[in-house]
C-alpha cells in the first residue's frame, strides 16, 4: 500500500462528497497504525467506516479461563480479565475457525470454533518472576493463529505483563479463545481507536473552540498537522455556509491481531455486508405476500466460511434474479449462505457482479438472517428492474446471511 506523493491531492477537498470524485491516499503506514485521507464522501459514510472498524470486525480473544492454580497475589477474576484483553493474531483466522462459539455443533468448544492456550509459570527463585504473554503457549498449534500479538517494534519483544510471583508462587491455567466482534465485547476490537478529522481549519464552524477572554484563539488552538494538506483560508473568506464536510483524515491504531491495513478493507467488508443485509431485508419485506414465485434453494450450508469464491450452498435456486438486467449483485456465489456477496466471478444472467474484487463468501455471522436460510432462498420475481442477487447459479438460498447484531453501541 503505497500513497501518492502528497503534492497529487489537491489542496482544496472535492466539492462533491457523493463518492463521485473519489480519493483516497495513505500517508504513513507503519506496523500498528495507517493514516489516511478519504476524499469526496459523506459524512456518514466516513463515520460508518470508521464505526464498523472498531466494532464490526471478527478477532479471537480469549472467553473462559481454566484456573487449575493460582498462588500469585492476583484473583482468579482479575488474572481471567486481563487474559482477556490479550490481542491474539487473528491474520487468516477466518479460515481455521469457521464458526462462532455459540453457533458451533460442538459441545463446548473444538477447534472449528476456538484455539486453546495454556500457561504454567512457577517461581523458584528468589528474585521476582514476571509472567508475560510468551508465557502463554498455543495448545495443538496448527498455524500461528491465536498466538499473542507481539510488538511490531523489534525493541519491544518482552511481551505483555501479566503478573508477577515470588518464591513458590504459581500459575497454570488453561484459555480457551473464540472468534467475536466488539459489538460484544471490546477485547475484540483490532483497534485502540480509530479517529477522524476533517476540516482543520474549522472553517465549517462544526467545532467550538473556547478560548480564554484576554488569549488569542489561534495560539490556543494550533492548527492540526492535516492542515498541510488543506488551502488555508483568509480572514476575509465569507463563510461558507453552503458547504459539507468532504475530506477526512483517518487515523487507525492497531492493538496486534491484525494488521493496520488489513482493519481497513475488512471494515469496509462489514459495512458492504451491512448494507447487502439490509437490501436483503427490504427486498423480503416488500415481496411478501408478492405473487413472486418461491424457487426454494437447496440449502447449503450455515456458512461461516468467509473465503473467496463460491464456496458452498450454490443453491439451485433460491435468488436466482432470473432476467436481471441490470448488473446484479454478486455473480456467481449467492448473497447468504450460498456464497459471496460480489463473487469472483460475474454471474451468467446476472450480468455485471457487483463484486468487491476478491472478497469474502460472507455466509452466516450469527444473525437474524441466519435462520431464514436452511431451505432455501426466496424466490425473486424474475425481470424485474432489481438486480439480482446473485447470478444464474448464485442462489441466496440457504444458510443465510451473517450480521444482525443487535444494536450498536458505538
Ligand atoms: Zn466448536
Amino acid at each position: 500500500m503505497q500513497g501518492m506523493p502528497v503534492g497529487e491531492l489537491p489542496m482544496q477537498p472535492p466539492a462533491t462528497y457523493d463518492g463521485a470524485d473519489l480519493r483516497v491516499k495513505i500517508t504513513e503506514l507503519k506496523g500498528d497504525r495507517c493514516h489516511f485521507i478519504l476524499d469526496g464522501v459523506h459524512l456518514g459514510l466516513a463515520n460508518s467506516l470508521r464505526r464498523s472498524m472498531i466494532s464490526r470486525i471478527d478477532t479471537l480473544a480469549i472467553d473462559q479461563v481454566q484456573i487449575h492454580e493460582n498462588s500469585s497475589v492476583l484473583p482468579d477474576e482479575m488474572l481471567a480479565h486481563r487474559l482477556g484483553m490479550v490481542p491474539l493474531n487473528s491474520e487468516g483466522m477466518e479460515k481455521q475457525i469457521l464458526n462462532y462459539n455459540k453457533e458451533c455443533d460442538c459441545d463446548q468448544y473444538c477447534p472449528k470454533c476456538s484455539v486453546v492456550l495454556t500457561l504454567s509459570a512457577k517461581c523458584v527463585s528468589s528474585s521476582t518472576m514476571e509472567v508475560t504473554t510468551k508465557d502463554l503457549l498455543l495448545e495443538g498449534g496448527i498455524s500461528d493463529v491465536g498466538k499473542p500479538a507481539t510488538n511490531p517494534d523489534p525493541k519491544l519483544q518482552d511481551g505483555i505483563l501479566l503478573a508477577k510471583l515470588a518464591k513458590g508462587q504459581e500459575i497454570n491455567l488453561r484459555c480457551i479463545a473464540v472468534k467475536g466482534r466488539a459489538l460484544e465485547h471490546a477485547k475484540w476490537s483490532p483497534v485502540a481507536a480509530v479517529g477522524f478529522e476533517y476540516d482543520p481549519y474549522n472553517k465549517l464552524k462544526h467545532t467550538d473552540l473556547w478560548f480564554e477572554v484576554g488569549t488569542d484563539p489561534k495560539d490556543e488552538w494550533p492548527v492540526s498537522e492535516n492542515g498541510k494538506y488543506e488551502k488555508k483560508p483568509e480572514d476575509t473568506d465569507p463563510f461558507p455556509y453552503n458547504e459539507k464536510p468532504s475530506r477526512f483524515y483517518y487515523d487507525v491504531e492497531a492493538v496486534g491481531q491484525l494488521k493496520p491495513e488489513e482493519i481497513v478493507t475488512k471494515g469496509l467488508d462489514a459495512l458492504i455486508l451491512q448494507m447487502g443485509q439490509l437490501r436483503q431485508g427490504l427486498l423480503d419485506l416488500t415481496n411478501q405476500g408478492g405473487p413472486g414465485p418461491m424457487h426454494p434453494g437447496d440449502g447449503g450450508q450455515d456458512g461461516m466460511m468467509m473465503d473467496a469464491g463460491p464456496v458452498f450452498g450454490v443453491g439451485d435456486g433460491g435468488y436466482a434474479g432470473a432476467p436481471a438486467t441490470a448488473g446484479a449483485y454478486g455473480g456467481a456465489p449467492g448473497y447468504g449462505g450460498g456464497g459471496g456477496y460480489g463473487g469472483a466471478t460475474p454471474g451468467g444472467m446476472g450480468g455485471q457482479g457487483y463484486g468487491p474484487p476478491p472478497v469474502p463468501a460472507y455466509g452466516a455471522s450469527p444473525a437474524h438472517f441466519a435462520n431464514q436460510g436452511g431451505a432455501g432462498g426466496y424466490g425473486q420475481p424474475g425481470g424485474g428492474r432489481t438486480p439480482g442477487y446473485g447470478g444464474a447459479n448464485g442462489a441466496q438460498g440457504g444458510g443465510g446471511g451473517g450480521g444482525g447484531w443487535g444494536d450498536d453501541p458505538w
